[in-house]
């Protein structure tokens, strides 16, 4: 029964990323998961009461499950009403190195602990040993990677990317060394082995995350999500629980799929995000203030998209900074009132976390059917009248199409291609890759310096005037 009811939560986790795959069905699909996660929780208890009936010598501290659960509960309750939309990716990457740490931890409970704690001598087999020190290694790692990318992301570790003596030779060389660990824990029965491997595993998240420039971050916290998954998943191997594997398995394929996606949708590999050490150098100087720009009004936006026939959205980081997203509805609809065409064009790397925008634009009740992707929308802007750009920056950046460029061959929305284009920002500061845009300075550029916000609104008040 219990396993029946572990593979039905898998099922609801199978068909719950299903639904992720789409906004139209994403929060459908987070339900469906929540059920499956309802449905294990449930299960491991009522299968560890069980246990503990049946046999005297188990005695399970119940106030500790219930403490537990109540604090956890509580802490993840407040922290997810309380972030911003702005400071996802921290929250994510904390929540992955708990994650990592109590699969850690699980692992040691079941034998570390047990054989240096208690002092009791148990054999345990060979396959068990080796999940043992992949949970504890991939675990322990995860948990000290989350937390470097969790400082960085806050301001509290330089979000530049540190070059370490050896570069990645070192992190070789610590791998090497947990090895040797294992298998002195393994094949000598020595636990200590499994001590100095978690003590080695710390070091090598934090040198593995710290040369990684804070631009890249959001991949590693990918990365690093698809590995506290894949330690839940060995820690299930250790205590034979099938609905600890699935899951884990599962987090760490989903995850490993999305630090593919993302690289490819900055034209990188995963091996280049973390060891390239990019943004060290390379990137242009800001050279704003000699090169004129055509500034524009609120009034002078209102009356070019008045007249346009077609108009594309393009929402960026600065959408989220400004929380601009029900004002950008209320344009778009008054635009939509006189007729015109509005669609918006999303950019899978647009904002700090796959899915940014998206997430923005439905809770405006921004209709699905006028997201366009990369790929739809490119074909559209030399027919377009009218691009307005609210607050994004690298992802319409058309230096990316000029070999030298630190972010050359990243796929961009050709915005430039449109008759008109406008963008909303509140100055010629770079974005997250820190370079210039030449977009900016193109004489079909009408620039709006201002908080999207509030430019947006002002843009809506001068077009009923109109
Ligand atoms: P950018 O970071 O390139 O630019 C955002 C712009 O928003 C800034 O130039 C800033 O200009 C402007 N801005 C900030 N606050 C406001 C405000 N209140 N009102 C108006 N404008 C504002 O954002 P993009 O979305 O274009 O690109 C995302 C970047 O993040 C890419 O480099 C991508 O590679 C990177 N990235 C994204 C990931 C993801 O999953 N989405 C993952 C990894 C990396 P100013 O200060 O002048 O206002």
């Amino acid at each position: 029964m219990t396993a029946l009811l572990y593979l039905l939560s898998g099922v609801l986790f199978i068909l719950g990323l299903r639904g992720l795959g789409s906004p139209r069905t994403a929060r459908r699909g987070n339900q469906i998961a929540a059920v499956g996660m309802l449905v294990a929780s449930v299960v491991t208890l009522v299968y560890v009461f069980d246990q503990a009936r049946q046999s005297d010598a188990l005695s399970v501290l119940w106030w500790v499950i219930i403490l537990g659960a109540l604090i956890g509960g509580a802490i993840g309750a407040v922290l997810a009403l309380k972030v911003q939309m702005t400071s996802m990716p921290e929250l994510v990457a904390a929540f992955n190195g708990f994650g990592g740490g109590a699969s850690a931890l699980v692992a040691f409970a079941a034998i570390v602990a047990t054989d240096t704690i208690v002092g009791a001598d148990v054999q345990y087999a060979t396959e068990t040993e080796v999940t043992v020190a992949l949970s504890i290694a991939i675990g322990v790692v995860t948990l000290s990677g989350s937390f470097v990318a969790y400082g960085k992301l806050k301001g509290i570790i330089t979000g530049k990317p540190v070059a370490l003596p050896g570069g990645p030779y070192f992190n070789l060389m610590l791998v090497i060394l947990m090895t040797a660990a294992s298998v002195w824990a393994i094949a000598f029965n020595e636990p200590m082995g499994y001590w100095i491997l978690a003590a080695i595993a710390v070091v090598l998240g934090v040198t593995g995350v710290i040369p990684i420039g804070g631009a890249d971050m959001p991949v590693v916290i990918s990365l690093l999500n698809s590995l506290s998954g894949v330690a839940a998943a060995m820690a299930g191997f250790v205590i034979g629980n099938q609905g600890l594997i699935i899951a884990g398995a599962l987090v760490g394929a989903a995850g490993f799929i999305l630090t593919v996606q993302m690289s490819e949708a900055m034209n990188r590999s995963i091996a280049n995000v973390l060891f390239a050490g990019f943004g060290t150098e390379g990137a242009a100087p800001i050279d704003a203030g000699d090169k004129p720009v055509n500034s524009a009004t609120p009034e002078d936006v209102a009356i070019a998209l008045a007249y346009a026939q077609k108009v594309i959205i393009v929402p960026g980081y600065g959408l989220a900074v400004a929380q601009a997203q029900h004002a950008v509805r209320e344009l778009a609809t008054a635009l939509e009132d006189r007729d015109v065409v509005v669609e918006y064009a999303i950019h899978p790397v647009a904002g700090r976390m796959p899915g940014h925008m998206n997430v923005l634009l439905a809770e405006a009740d921004v209709p699905y059917d006028v997201l366009l992707d990369l790929d739809q929308a490119n074909p559209k802007f030399p027919h377009t009248d009218v691009t307005l750009i609210v607050g994004a920056n690298d992802v319409v950046n058309p230096s990316a199409r000029e070999a030298g460029s630190v972010i050359y061959g990243m796929p961009i929305l050709d915005v430039d291609l449109a008759a008109t284009t406008v963008v909303i920002k509140r100055s010629l500061s770079p974005g997250f890759a820190g370079i210039d845009n030449p977009l900016f300075y193109m004489p079909s550029t009408l620039m709006l310096f201002s908080d999207a916000k509030v430019a947006l609104e002002n843009i809506h008040d001068a077009l009923i005037e109109l």
